[in-house]
Parts: C-alpha cells; sequence; structure tokens
C-alpha cells in the first residue's frame, strides 16, 4: 500500500465500540484501552457490558509500526477507548515516546481523561506526559450540578471537576470539556444549566462542546424514561437550557460549540465575543424565527 493511502480501521487491531471525539475525525485512532474505567454513568451505552482492561504492549506496538508505514498523512493521534489517560505513567509514557520515535510527523496526541485519571497522576507527570507529545485532553463533565452527577452515577463533583480541569490546564493540555443538555431531566434543568456554566467558568477550558441528551436502549436512563421516571426535555426546553447556560459560562478565550448533531440549533460561539450574539440567536430561536433541525436529521 503506498504510503499516501489513509489508515483503514481494520489494518489496526480493534476491539469494541471505537469512540472519538467529532474533532478527532481525522487522527489516527490507536486503541490502548478497550472500555472506560469508570463505566457506570447511567445515560451512557458505549462500553455497557465490557470489562475495561489495557490492551497488550505488543498491540499496541504492531499498531505504532503499521501506522508509521501507512499513516504519513495523519498528523494527530487520538488514545482509544474512554479513559486512556487511567494507563499507569510509565507505560502510557512508552507509547507516547514510540509515537514520537515512530511517527515524528504527528503534532499532537489526544486522549479521554476523567476527574480519577487526572487526579491519579501528578501535576509533574502530566507535565512530562504533555513534554512527550500529550497536548490535548477530553473530558466528560455533562453538568456541573453535584446532584444531577449523584443522580447519573458520575462518581464525581462539580469542585473535583474543577481541580481536575484546572490541573489538566496547569501541566499545559489544551482542555476540552463535554456537557450534556436535557440530562437533569425537567426539574433540575436550570440548576443544572446555571451551575455547569458556573464550573465551567471556574475551569476557563479552551474548549466546550454541549450536546443534547440521546438515550440510549439498555442504559438505566432509558429505563427511568421508559418506567415514566425520567423526561425528555422538547426542543424549546433544551434550548431555554442552552440559553442559561451560556448566560452564567465566563470564559477568558474558550470556545463554546453546541453544533453536534444531536442538537436542535448548531451554535459555534468564541467567548466572550459572541456571548451576546449566541443569547440573542437562541432567543430568536425560541420565538420560532429561526427553524429548529428537524427530529429526523439529529444524530444523523
Ligand atoms: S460517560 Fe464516560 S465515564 Fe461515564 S461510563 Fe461513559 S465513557 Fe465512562
Amino acid at each position: 500500500m503506498p504510503a499516501s493511502k489513509p489508515c483503514i480501521d481494520y489494518f489496526m487491531h480493534y476491539e469494541g465500540n471505537i469512540i472519538r471525539p467529532p474533532s478527532e475525525a481525522n487522527s489516527i485512532l490507536l486503541q490502548v484501552t478497550v472500555g472506560c474505567s469508570r463505566n457506570k454513568c447511567t445515560f451512557c451505552g458505549t462500553y455497557r457490558g465490557e470489562r475495561f482492561r489495557i490492551k497488550p504492549h505488543e498491540i499496541v506496538m504492531a499498531d505504532i509500526a503499521f501506522a508509521a508505514e501507512y499513516c504519513r498523512r495523519q498528523r494527530r493521534v487520538f488514545l482509544c477507548d474512554g479513559d486512556a489517560l487511567i494507563i499507569p505513567q510509565e507505560r502510557l509514557l512508552n507509547i507516547l515516546i514510540q509515537i514520537e520515535n515512530r511517527l515524528p510527523w504527528v503534532t499532537r496526541v489526544g486522549a479521554y481523561a476523567n476527574v480519577k485519571s487526572l487526579r491519579m497522576k501528578s501535576l509533574d507527570e502530566l507535565k512530562t506526559l504533555k513534554a512527550h507529545g500529550l497536548g490535548i485532553v477530553y473530558l466528560g463533565m455533562e453538568t456541573g450540578d453535584d446532584q444531577t452527577l449523584k443522580n447519573i452515577h458520575k462518581g464525581t463533583t462539580g469542585a473535583e471537576m474543577i481541580l481536575a480541569g484546572r490541573k489538566a490546564l496547569a501541566a499545559g493540555f489544551k482542555l476540552s470539556i463535554t456537557v450534556l443538555l436535557g440530562i437533569a431531566g425537567r426539574e433540575r434543568s436550570h440548576i443544572h444549566a446555571r451551575e455547569t456554566g458556573r464550573v465551567l467558568s471556574e475551569i476557563d477550558p479552551d474548549y466546550v462542546g454541549a450536546l443534547s441528551l440521546m438515550l440510549i436502549p439498555g442504559t438505566p436512563l432509558h429505563a427511568d424514561y421508559e418506567a415514566g421516571r425520567f423526561p425528555l426535555l422538547t426542543p424549546d426546553e433544551l434550548l431555554e437550557e442552552l440559553k442559561i447556560m451560556i448566560a452564567h459560562t465566563n470564559l477568558s478565550k474558550g470556545l463554546f460549540h453546541a453544533n453536534h448533531a444531536s442538537n436542535y440549533l448548531p451554535i459555534k460561539a468564541r467567548m466572550p465575543r459572541d456571548k451576546e450574539s449566541t443569547l440573542q440567536l437562541i432567543d430568536e430561536a425560541l420565538s420560532g424565527r429561526i427553524t429548529l433541525k428537524p427530529e429526523w436529521l439529529r444524530a444523523l
């Protein structure tokens, strides 16, 4: 195969569901773990039933060797699955060093992180990972509201999110945070919006991505919905929640995006510059002057 040909998934070793952030669509997807070390969030069906494990060293090295030969046009690597940062320091560092040595054209490595994995590594260890190419971490925050975090079994609090997010930034990583519209249900919707805005502001990440909750059959949250214990918000309620969240989010320079396929109104805001115009845009959508994305186009 000529070196210019893009990486084809089935030539590398993959197990189970391979999930990556939308911004890593063109990255070399190097699966270093299988599943997620937490795997308890009530809304998440991604790795349900999958036992978390770190992939054998020789498989990861074989994949890097494959990429060295056939993925020369891809400038980024994304370490899959759910929480690659949980890999013990020495082993993770070794993977990054191999990427540095074998794929010298790669300019950035990314990975999902969570509060636990950021807490388990010292700031110096994180800085060492940064020095060896890990340039961005993606943190699934979902909400800053402690009660909702408890309800969805996220296993963390807003205060811990703030510590973890700030630590990632102090290590020099770019930080991208995902929040979930609709995850608090109806009663706590506005609290979720305000608390999420507050926690985001205290972290001040580089990117925020707001997704709209989509229920996955087989998850506890879906069962709650079926049993009438959890309501799905209407499109207008989701927009109202987004509006309150943005109103309470103060970022010094970050991007706030709500342009995922799951969302009814695509939003791309550079904060703080676009904050007011974005709030106006949402108001226009709420008043019916802007048409929302039809249901059948969501998540396509
Ligand atoms: S939401 Fe993230 S942390 Fe929670 S189970 Fe899913 S992959 Fe794991």
